[in-house]
C-alpha cells in the first residue's frame, strides 16, 4: 500500500520568530508513525527549521529549485545541490503560484524536475487548473499536459522517485475545496494516465491533493481511494491544525 504524505507549504511566510514557534508547536504534535510528514520552508529558513525540528520525524523541503542541479553563475537560484546540503530531501516543482504569477514555463518546470532528481532530491511535481479551464471542461486535459511534459521529457521511471500533487488553482487559498469525488476524479485519472506507461509505477505513485485542505475536510478527503494525502498552503502555519491534518491521513 502507499504510504499517506502530508506536506505543508508554508509559501512565502514567516520571519525567524515565527518559525521558531511554528518548529515548536511542531515538535509538540503527535505524529502518525505511518505517515510521511514535510514542510516546506521559505530557503532563508531552511537551516533554521532543518536544525530545530527534533526526532527526524519532519522532513524538510524547498518550495522551488534551480533548473540547474550544481553551482554556477545563476544569481538569485537556489540548486538541488544546495538544498541537499542544507538538509532538504524533497522540493516542489511546478506550483501553481510559479508557473502562473512568476512565469514558470512548461520546459522549466522540467528541467527543474530533472535538477531535483539529479541532486538526491524527490520531486513534488504540483498540476492543476485554472477556475476557467475547469468550466471550459479542460481539466483532465490541462493535468495530462502537465503529466505528460515530464514523462515524454524523461520517461515514466522518474515518476517511481517523485510525488504528485493535484491542485487545482481555484481550490487555493479561496477557502473553496474541490469536493472529495471532484478531486478524486483528477487523481484516478492521473493514476490512469501514468498506467498506461507502466502499471507498477502508477500503482506506488503518491497523488497528494491541495486547495484549502484544513483539519475539518481532511479526512474526507485522504478517505478516497485515489487520494494519498495533501499538500497544505495556509493551514499548515497553525501547528495544531497541520497536526491534526497529519493525524486524518
Ligand atoms: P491552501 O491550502 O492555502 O489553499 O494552499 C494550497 C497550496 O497551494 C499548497 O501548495
Amino acid at each position: 500500500m502507499r504510504r499517506p504524505m502530508v506536506a505543508g507549504n508554508w509559501k512565502m511566510h514567516g520571519t525567524r520568530a515565527s518559525v521558531a514557534e511554528l518548529i515548536g508547536g511542531l515538535n509538540q504534535q503527535a505524529l502518525p508513525a505511518e505517515v510521511d510528514v514535510a514542510v516546506f520552508p521559505v530557503s532563508v529558513h531552511l537551516g533554521q527549521v532543518v536544525e530545530g525540528l527534533s526526532g527526524g520525524v519532519v522532513s524538510v523541503g524547498a518550495q522551488d529549485c534551480a533548473v540547474e542541479p550544481g553551482q554556477g553563475a545563476l544569481t538569485g537560484e537556489v540548486s538541488g545541490e544546495q538544498l541537499r546540503d542544507v538538509g532538504c530531501k524533497l522540493v516542489l516543482i511546478g506550483h501553481s503560484e510559479r508557473r502562473l504569477i512568476l512565469g514558470d514555463s512548461e520546459e522549466q518546470v522540467v528541467r527543474k524536475f530533472v535538477a531535483a532528481q539529479v541532486a538526491g532530491l524527490v520531486p513534488v511535481l504540483c498540476v492543476g487548473e485554472t477556475l476557467e479551464q475547469r468550466e471550459a471542461g479542460e481539466t483532465l486535459a490541462v493535468v495530462a499536459r502537465q503529466l505528460d511534459s515530464v514523462i515524454e521529457a524523461l520517461g515514466v521511471a522518474a515518476l517511481s522517485d517523485a510525488v504528485v500533487a493535484y491542485e487545482p488553482v481555484w481550490a487555493i487559498g479561496t477557502g473553496l475545496t474541490a469536493t472529495p469525488g471532484q478531486a478524486q476524479d483528477v487523481h484516478a485519472a492521473i493514476r490512469a494516465r501514468v498506467a498506461v506507461k507502466d502499471a507498477n509505477v502508477a500503482g506506488a505513485l503518491r497523488i497528494l491533493y491541495g486547495g484549502s485542505v484544513k483539519a475539518v475536510n481532511a479526512a474526507e478527503l485522504f478517505g478516497m481511494p485515489d487520494i494519498d494525502g495533501g499538500l497544505v498552503g495556509g493551514a499548515s502555519l497553525n501547528a495544531d491544525e497541520f497536526g491534526a491534518i497529519c493525524r486524518a491521513a
